[in-house]
């Protein structure tokens, strides 16, 4: 916030995207980000936030906390229903004041790196344009990630590098860049340290290293964009009209 760094990216375990005020839950103790949005709010002297969470998971908590506020877009982008179950659904859209200001993206099943970054470009985005945060959050689970044991995505670094883009592009343009990724999940050990390494390569501009495991699950056949995917994700953008510059 002070402008010391570009970005961050906060390493810290457990995760925290299912916690709610009053309970724990799926691995999860504390809301993290709720605590650094509100933080920010008290101590920081801005009012809007934007939280992104592309952990594979519904963002269940931001949901729950922040869905009657206006002042924080949560924009959660999840396989349809896999965790909290029954969790996340298009027609939750926040209640109150804070109506239009919840957005979710429950991609179908098997979704790959095409619905991924149609669903950047087509929701995401232009949400944050609408919004125009202070201040960018993202809950970075990288669990989407295509050997993931906990869900059914198959998203390679190149998903990952999109959706990294697609925040650093919004924090660039309301938010003077001042973007900050926070860990979720993500439980392949082959496969989330490379996810991992592409997003911080991406937020900082250099390269290190070339993904391993790119050239076998990349190759695999469903990276395009198919149609259902294609009509969940135009069906979520008709709600981005409601997100306005409060
Ligand atoms: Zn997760």
């Amino acid at each position: 916030m002070n402008g010391t760094v570009d970005n961050g990216y906060a390493l810290v375990n457990p995760a925290g995207h299912h916690a709610l005020p009053e309970t724990g839950l799926g691995f999860c103790i504390f809301n993290n980000v709720a605590v650094a949005v509100r933080h920010a709010q008290a101590e920081l002297g801005i009012e809007r936030i934007a939280i992104v969470d592309w952990d594979v998971h519904h963002g269940n908590g931001a949901q729950a906390i922040f869905g009657e506020d206006p002042s924080v877009l949560t924009v959660s982008l999840h396989q349809d229903r896999c965790f909290p179950p029954n969790s996340g659904l298009v027609t939750d859209r926040g209640t109150g004041a804070g109506h239009g200001y919840n957005i979710n993206i429950p991609m179908p099943v098997g979704t790959r790196d095409g619905g991924y970054q149609y669903a950047a470009q087509t929701v995401i985005g232009p949400a944050l344009e609408a919004f125009a945060p202070e201040l960018v959050l993202v809950a970075s689970g990288f669990d989407p990630n295509a050997m993931d044991p906990l869900a059914r995505q198959l998203v390679t670094t190149r998903g990952f590098i999109t959706l990294t883009e697609t925040v650093m592009a919004a924090a660039d343009r309301s938010a003077q860049g001042r973007l900050v990724l926070v860990q979720e999940g993500g439980y392949s050990p082959v496969y989330v340290p490379f996810c991992g390494l592409a997003t911080i390569e991406t937020l900082a501009g250099v390269h290190v290293l070339d993904d391993a495991i790119l050239p076998v699950v990349g190759g695999m056949g469903g990276h395009d964009l198919e149609p259902h995917q294609k009509a969940l994700v135009d069906l979520v953008a008709e709600h981005v009209t409601d997100v306005h510059h409060p």
